[in-house]
């Protein structure tokens, strides 16, 4: 039996990320940029006003105030969207809208609230008092103050965020290029398995991996491909491997790779063509767990039980999916903590323990989040993450610190 990190690492060494493709940007949230990417033009494109008010030549409001005015004809209305024709001359002003241009001879903008008109000031040749002093540049966006024209705003690795993600609007690219999703074929193996909404015969349980799994995949940010459910048959297991294969760029399954009789997956996906890695792991849950490839298709034989098949997919697939999506921090976050009652288990194998984490007292206390059965689905909906218990490790006391693999961020 081999150690969870050599067959993790045995993995990702095989796993290479998508080819880049174009996305529209309102699809690539959450993504990775697979390259760079650079201003088309400066962001603002032009000199605009910062507020509602009146472009003026900021010398000419020298000294003004509520009490002393200076009073300035204005000469035209400016409103967002619009190009200044003509500018201002000497003793003139332009009533200019939030993000309209600056018109040529205005240097600063005075805030409508900073005047008073004399009478109506939208048609040209109208007076308007200003009540402050401005200086020059004043209630003025810079055009290129955010970003210049070639200015790159990200690089291949980033992150793509709803303010990346603005800001590649902001410099004119409709679309960006990010590694393809992975297609993540689930093959559900079982003859004991009925669907949800289906009559729920004598003998026969739910098949609540294909659920769980699918949902697994796509919070990796990988697109799920939904196999039928295999019957317990090396054939109809091998023809669905095969399939599998042809259509994914990874490929999970769920049962049938334990010591039972009918367990059949390890010799199926060999006949389907894949070099097997390794068929065990020294960890519980999960112990029965195959990995393998078929030339760049990856391969994973998640164990049947349906906490074994969560911890499995967490621990090992999902590093290699965010791999494969071109994240550069492929893990989930980790934390140390301690158990509230120290922790016993048999040397051999080591364990991943789903736990609950009250952080109340400054540090990170854990406690077991339900039975620890493999079957006991409910420890993984109350639990905040996998504390690693190594594997020759017998007893844990409350001081004793573990690492804990959260589910979440
Ligand atoms: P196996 O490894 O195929 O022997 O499965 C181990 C255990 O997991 C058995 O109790 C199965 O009934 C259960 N199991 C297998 N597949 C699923 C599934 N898709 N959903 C829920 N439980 C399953
Ligand atoms: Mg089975």
């Amino acid at each position: 039996m081999i150690d969870w990190t050599d067959a993790r690492r045995m993995m990702l060494d095989q796993a290479r990320s998508g080819k880049p493709e174009l996305v529209p940007l309102k699809g690539a949230l959450g993504l990775i940029l697979a390259s760079e990417v650079r201003a088309r033009h400066d962001v603002p494109p032009f000199d605009n006003s910062a507020m509602d008010g009146y472009a003026v030549r900021a010398v000419e409001t020298a000294g003004a105030s509520p009490d002393r005015p200076v009073s300035i004809e204005n000469v035209g209305f400016l409103p967002a969207g619009e190009w200044a024709e003509s500018g201002i001359a000497a003793g003139q002003a332009m009533k200019i809208m939030t993000g309209a241009p600056v018109p040529p001879g205005a240097d600063a903008v005075i805030m409508v609230e900073e005047t008073r008109m004399v009478e109506e000031t939208r048609t040209d040749g109208k007076k308007v008092e200003i009540l402050s002093e401005v200086v020059e540049g004043e209630n003025i966006r810079r055009a290129g103050e955010d970003v210049r024209e070639g200015d790159r705003i990200a690089e291949g690795g980033d992150l793509l965020t709803p303010a990346l993600i603005g800001l590649i609007a902001a410099v004119g690219h409709p679309e960006v290029k990010v590694p393809s999703r992975p297609r993540v074929g689930i093959l559900i193996t079982g003859d004991e398995l009925v669907e949800p909404g289906e009559d729920l015969p004598p003998g026969k349980i739910r098949n609540s991996n294909a659920y769980s799994l699918y949902a697994q995949v796509l919070e990796a940010g990988a697109e799920p491909v939904e196999f039928d459910i295999v019957p317990d048959d090396p054939t109809r297991l091998r023809d669905a491997f095969t399939e599998a294969f042809g259509r994914c760029d990874l490929v999970i399954s769920s049962g049938g790779v334990s010591m039972g009789d009918l367990d059949f997956v390890e010799d199926s996906v060999g006949e389907a063509g894949a070099e097997i890695l390794f068929t065990a792991i020294a960890q519980k849950p999960g112990k029965p767990m195959v990995g393998g490839a078929v030339g760049d298709v990856l391969f994973f034989g998640l164990p049947g039980n349906p906490v074994s098949v969560m911890v499995c997919f967490e621990v090992y697939v999902r590093p290699i999916i965010r791999r494969m999506l071109g994240f550069r921090d492929i893990y989930r976050p980790t934390v140390t903590g301690t158990f509230a009652k120290g922790y016993r288990k048999k040397p051999g194998r080591m364990e991943w323990v789903r736990v609950v984490i009250d952080r109340s007292g400054g540090r990170c206390v854990l406690s077991p989040s339900a039975a620890q059965g493999s079957g006991v689905l409910s420890s993984m909906v109350r639990g905040e993450g996998l504390a690693e218990v190594p594997r020759e490790v017998s007893v844990l006391g409350p001081d004793d610190p573990v690492t804990v693999h959260l589910f979440s961020g």
